[in-house]
């Protein structure tokens, strides 16, 4: 693991604010990882916020619906953050308000109740693959540790930390809802050490003893990177090991992020789907950088067009993410989704413009591997086209952390060698079955 330049100052001390409602929001179908949902509204539709706009018809696939009041305009293809174009649902807004008071017990809840609440919400893990939760939820073997994630080990990122700050009772029981479900015996909360502030709230919360929770530690971790990549986090809290091209529940364990376990409290409790979320807009070309609530399907251009955004500088680059693993845009006409935990603005200083050399056979690469790979023969063979020789060293265990064309001194984008290679691979699996 590495020691990365935080940039988490001065974001990480303001209270998050709230975004301007935007003139109109461009809602993709598909924000999760799986098929897409059913489209369910049509133009010229009135929609409230929380309106179902596309419903969740197959098995990994999450419920889409209307942040706020107001009218489909359209229905079309559109920029998309990872996908880069996908069909969307485009909202002229009218009013931003919605009550979402419905007050739950859990006492009174079974746990399929909790199930159905948190698949209606439309909620999926809000810490990097957006994966479906309620399919993380049923896992087909038996799990007996919950881990909650509240790392946030990528640069610049705060919406989390703002979030363990500002919310640490509705985490908790959101907390105690997923514990629940999975009838675990253990739950461990991760957060790095320079985030003490939400240590200090999550121990004197549990001291209240308010949860039915079972067993929980916080456990501070060094903070490194990639201390939040899922299978390094099992083993820092759990000491348990993923086996190569095994999953967290292999081995007893699953995952959840500090804002999904928001997410869903709000479900349960409040019956408010997933509509908006917490973002971090940082970087060296904004005036100033900041948490903000932000509805989904917001574009980046209506917050500097509502002036919630301001620029100090021309960006030079503009990032949907963290710099380690986030994805550059060209423009700033591209929607928040359930995923995006933060959006980058750097100026030309903190862009490293650097040229691609030969690589010098320092092996900074391999020691710096949470996975144990040997990134400078993925590199060397994705170069070559050699595509099938890179399931020889394991390619598909790489978690695109970056870490290694961070540490390289040749500058070669080792990670985007390895996107390339896995891209390739599917594409020849997938021929033979079409
Ligand atoms: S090979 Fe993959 S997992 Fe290893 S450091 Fe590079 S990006 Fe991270
Ligand atoms: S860090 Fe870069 S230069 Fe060093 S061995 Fe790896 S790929 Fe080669």
């Amino acid at each position: 693991m590495v020691k990365l330049s935080e940039n988490k100052h001065p974001q990480e001390d303001f209270y998050t604010q709230k975004a301007p409602l935007p003139s109109k929001l461009v809602i993709p179908l598909v924000q999760h990882t799986g098929i897409s949902p059913v489209l369910k509204v049509n133009k010229k539709d009135n929609v409230q916020a929380g309106s179902l706009l596309a419903r969740a018809e197959s098995l990994i696939c999450a419920n889409v619906h209307s942040p706020c009041q107001g009218v489909v305009e359209d229905i079309t293809q559109y920029n998309h953050p990872v996908l880069k174009k996908s069909q969307a649902v485009i909202i002229k807004t009218s009013k931003s308000d919605y009550d979402f008071s419905l007050k739950h017990n859990l006492d009174n809840l079974s746990k399929d109740d909790l199930l159905e609440a948190i698949r209606d919400a439309g909620i999926v893990g809000l810490g990097g693959a957006a994966f479906p939760t309620h399919v993380k939820l049923k896992p087909l073997k038996k799990i007996d540790v919950l881990i909650i994630n509240g790392c946030e080990c990528e640069p610049y990122l705060t919406c989390d930390y703002r979030m363990m700050v500002e919310h640490t009772d509705s985490i908790l029981k959101g907390i105690e809802i997923l514990a629940r479900v999975l009838e675990v015996k253990q739950v461990f909360i991760g957060i790095e050490d320079n985030k003490s502030e939400a240590v200090k709230r999550f121990n004197s919360k549990l001291h209240t003893r308010n949860y039915s929770l079972p067993q929980v530690r916080v456990k501070v971790l060094n903070s490194l990177y990639p201390q939040g990549a899922e299978k390094q986090l099992i083993y820092s809290l759990a000491r348990r090991k993923v086996p190569a091209g095994g999953l967290p529940l292999d081995i007893g364990c699953v995952v959840h992020n500090v804002a999904t376990c928001f997410s869903v409290y709000e479900a349960v409790f409040l019956g408010k789907p997933l509509i908006e979320r917490i973002v971090t807009f940082a970087g060296s070309a904004l005036k100033e950088s900041k948490n903000l609530w932000v509805k989904v399907g917001t574009l980046v251009s209506e917050l500097f067009l509502k002036e919630a955004l301001e620029f100090k500088t021309e960006p030079r680059k503009v990032i949907f993410g963290g710099p380690m693993m986030g994805v550059a845009v060209d423009s700033l006409d591209w929607p928040i989704i359930k995923g995006t935990s933060g959006v980058l603005f750097l100026s030309e200083k903190d862009v490293d413009l650097g040229q691609e050399k030969s690589c010098i056979k320092c092996a900074r690469c391999v020691d710096t591997c949470p996975m144990g790979l040997i990134p400078l023969e993925l590199a060397r063979l994705a170069k070559k086209s050699l595509w099938t020789s890179l399931e020889e060293f394991f390619i598909s265990d790489c978690i695109e952390c970056g870490s290694c064309s961070y540490v390289c001194p040749a500058k070669i984008p080792i990670v985007h060698y390895v996107k390339l290679g896995k891209q390739k691979l599917r594409e020849k699996t997938a021929k033979p079955k079409a």
